[in-house]
């Protein structure tokens, strides 16, 4: 998608540190961090949304979610991880390509960001 900045991101026309990648999928750390560990997994594949999958896309999303649990060494994930997805204006996104947001690093006594 033109002017999708995690598009540009997985296409490499905006450059970022990419902590783990594979054909589905990439690792960053969120340019505005709300925990002291803050990552976004972000499917290469343009969903606007959770709501933008089908049922059909349901594999990527299990396919993210398992790897992310094999990555707890390499994300210092050891201590336990929120995982967070913003639908829609009232649950906050402001990216419109599905990302998956990681928060660690500390105690989340907070209920939401
Ligand atoms: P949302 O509110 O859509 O669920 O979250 C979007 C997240 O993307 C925010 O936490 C924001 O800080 C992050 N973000 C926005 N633009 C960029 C960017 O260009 N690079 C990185 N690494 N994170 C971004
Ligand atoms: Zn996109």
């Amino acid at each position: 998608m033109a002017n999708c900045i995690f598009c540009k991101i997985a296409n490499g026309l905006v450059p970022a540190v990419k902590l783990y990648e594979d054909e589905h999928f990439f690792i960053i750390t969120d340019i505005a961090p709300k925990a002291a560990l803050h990552y976004l997994a972000i499917p290469k594949r343009h969903y606007a949304g959770l709501s933008d999958m089908q049922i059909a896309d349901a594999d990527i999303l299990g396919h993210i979610f398992s790897t992310i649990g094999t990555l707890q060494n390499h994300l210092k994930l050891q201590n336990g991880y929120r995982l967070i997805i913003n639908q829609g204006g009232d649950g906050g996104q402001a990216v419109f390509h599905l990302h998956i947001h990681i928060l660690a690093g500390q105690k989340l006594d907070f209920p939401h960001f």
